[in-house]
């Protein structure tokens, strides 16, 4: 066989970025299935989205992952865009088909594998959701979309909170209600799952905890946070205490990371390859 010495490239755009710890657990598993691939964490300032993205299409590269500020703009510069991205209204995964760019949100879907892994099936499920941003609205889409029975969205500002979960609601055609955050939202016993999609608890405010009652909560409620740093947010330590079932914010960011290295490649993901490079690029114990 003739040699190779071409790797195929993905990467990350977005500013700031020297932090995201994504490029650590897909060299992990690239490395771990052979492929001569690079992930190239690259700092892109707003104003050069455009030329970055050119930039893919000039090195034939296989993909990218959006991160702050390029989720949304980014759809601009793309051939197409996956029908739950287009709902969702950011993307966060490109990849390349031929010539075409397009345009996929692996976060709801990360969340929903986490989700899965507990062994929840969020069919016919009720689901509360804390937030209405970005997060939120990636998690709202992929519950109503995986046939959620209901969906509260729970939000402090309230125009924002009812804006998305009418808007979700009318492109899913799924049962998704809002409710206004006044005081301690009480978590009501019909609830399977209950969701943390805002940055409360989020470094360096690691003492902070979403203002929520759980104590009439069903005992079997999962409690879920999209908060990866740290991952035991106190709304994670103070459910585990009351015994219910959790999912931390690093299995959505593993498994949209799992999600997206399968769009590229199309290779099965080694999730535990990932999850171990991710914890260690943390800094937390394997
Ligand atoms: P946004 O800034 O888009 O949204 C933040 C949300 O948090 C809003 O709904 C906001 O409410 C709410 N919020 C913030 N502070 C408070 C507060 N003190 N009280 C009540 N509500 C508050 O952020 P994202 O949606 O992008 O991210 C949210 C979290 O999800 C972050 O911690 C992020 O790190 C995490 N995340 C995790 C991922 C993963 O893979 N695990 C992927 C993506 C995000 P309001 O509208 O009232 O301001």
């Amino acid at each position: 066989m003739p040699a190779n010495f071409k790797a195929e490239l993905v990467g990350c755009f977005g500013q700031p970025v020297a932090e995201n710890p994504t490029g650590a657990m897909q060299e992990a598993a690239f490395e771990a299935l052979g492929l001569n691939w690079r992930y190239l964490t690259v700092e892109v300032k707003p104003g050069d989205l455009g030329n970055a993205m050119l930039g893919v299409r000039a090195f034939g590269m296989r993909g990218v992952n959006l991160t702050i500020p390029h989720k949304v703009a980014v759809i601009r510069h793309l051939d197409e865009t996956a029908p739950d991205a287009a709902i969702i209204g950011a993307v966060n995964t490109v990849r390349r088909e031929g010539d075409k760019l397009i345009g996929e949100n692996t976060d709801g879907k990360g969340f929903l594998c986490g989700v899965r892994d507990a062994g929840l099936d969020p069919k016919g499920k009720r689901a509360v959701v804390l937030g209405a941003g970005g997060a939120a609205r990636a998690i709202v889409t992929e519950l109503a979309l995986a046939g959620a029975a209901d969906v509260l969205v729970v939000n402090r500002f309230a125009e924002r909170g009812a804006t998305m979960a009418a808007e979700v609601a009318s492109s899913t055609n799924a049962p998704i209600r809002f409710q206004a955050w006044q005081g301690y939202y009480p978590v009501s016993a019909d609830a399977d799952i209950l969701v943390n999609a805002t940055s409360i608890g989020l470094y360096p405010n690691s003492d902070a905890m979403p203002p929520v009652d759980l104590n009439a909560a069903h005992p079997r409620m999962l409690v879920c946070d999209a908060v990866f740093n740290p991952p035991e947010t106190r709304l994670i330590a103070t459910a585990r205490q009351q015994g219910l079932p959790v999912v931390d914010g690093l299995a959505m960011l593993v498994y949209q990371g799992a999600i997206a290295f399968e769009l590229w490649t199309h290779e099965q993901a080694p999730e535990q390859v990932m999850k171990r490079a991710l914890r260690r690029a943390l800094g937390l114990v394997i």
